[in-house]
């Protein structure tokens, strides 16, 4: 059994609106007098935090059995998570309410969910064909409240043993063993665009161009990891087509050092490309595929023929091997990788020859 989060948007009514951000505040307010209670009493253990306020929760914030436990399962959860850093949460916003599977429950016959709240359960509809619920977060954004399903998925396994190679780079943003490509162009002409404006405002200075700096980054970021979900999906359906149980990459590391030139505007282009992002998308999505992954020590695999494993010479897009001849250079590599990288150092690469 594996574990996915789902996030949909909640279409509320008005009264299960106001019920939500009711239950929100009270259920922050009981975040907050958990934190100060544990503060006081030093500790961050969820038993005896249970055992000091849970009576006091439910009294005094109006919150159901297992809302209050899940408020002291909140705090104590965000505590851990700052202790190694000696930090101390300071203070819960009413933006958001844990649910577990005993209070939120989902007919998939009336494709409803069932939230408890402090006004009683609502009752709000949603769509989840086919999945099982296990527990839920809902949180409010910019007064729209979402829900972020957690269900659980019998992953089916992939039995291919192909081993698909993947190269990452600035003209391909992928080049694949198993023969296909994306162009990294269209990438390469937005940033080039956002970089213009953003040079043209910085130029500037003084106040508002600086909130449409900041507005041109969190767009430019949208737009680049949306682009590597739908490329990671690609890739991962891609690996499933040619029946690979394996998908190799670069340990990417190295990709900055590996791009580097002393090209000012190419820099530019590299900052923000976001490989180790599309990375982390195809490892998990091929996870979810069971499909495995590999890394592979990038060292020399843009330079060594992946036909007769000798050292070539590489000129923009294309690789020249002396036995070989010509190939396209991304594709090279991208079969490189998928042999395991190149090993060959180049000593073992001259005992070879
Ligand atoms: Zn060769």
């Amino acid at each position: 059994m594996e574990t996915r989060t789902i996030c949909c948007k909640l279409s509320t009514m008005q009264p299960s609106y106001e019920a939500l951000q009711e239950t929100s505040f009270a259920f922050s307010e009981a975040c907050n007098f958990v934190l100060k209670t544990a503060i006081e009493a030093k500790t961050y253990n969820a038993i005896k935090l249970h055992q000091i306020c849970y009576a006091k929760v439910r009294d005094l914030f109006g919150l159901s059995a297992n809302l209050s436990i899940r408020a002291i399962r909140r705090v104590v959860a965000c505590m851990t998570k700052l202790k190694g850093k000696r930090k101390c949460p300071k203070v819960f916003k009413p933006k958001s309410i844990d649910y577990d599977a005993r209070i939120f429950s989902y007919r998939e016959q009336e494709e409803t969910v069932s939230l408890t709240t402090t006004k009683g359960r609502i009752r709000i509809p949603l769509t989840l064909k086919g999945q099982n619920p296990t527990s839920a977060t809902v949180i409010n954004k910019s007064s729209v409240w979402y829900i972020h399903v957690v269900v659980e998925f019998e992953s089916t396994r992939c039995e291919g043993n192909g081993v698909m190679g993947i190269d990452f780079g600035i003209t391909n943003i992928v080049t694949t063993s198993t023969g296909s490509k994306i162009e990294g162009k269209s990438r390469q002409e937005f940033k080039a665009k956002k970089a213009r404006v953003r040079a043209s405002l910085q130029s500037r200075g003084k106040k508002g161009p600086r909130k449409v700096l900041k507005k041109i980054s969190g767009n430019e970021r949208r737009r680049i990891k949306h682009e590597n979900h739908v490329i990671s999906k690609q890739l991962v359906e891609e690996a499933k087509r040619h029946n690979c149980g394996v998908i190799r990459m670069e340990l990417l590391k190295d990709i900055r050092s590996k791009t580097k030139t002393w090209n000012k505007h190419r820099n530019c282009m590299m900052a923000g490309w976001s490989f180790y992002q599309l990375q982390k998308f195809v490892s998990y999505k091929a996870s979810a595929a069971s499909i495995a992954i590999e890394y592979v020590n990038p060292a020399y695999t843009t330079q060594t023929c992946h036909r007769c494993l000798k050292l070539g010479s590489r000129d923009g897009e294309c690789f020249n091997c002396l036995t070989c001849g010509e190939q396209h250079a991304d594709v090279n590599a991208s079969h490189m990788i998928a042999l395991g990288g190149a090993a060959c150092k180049p000593a073992r690469i001259s005992s070879l020859g």
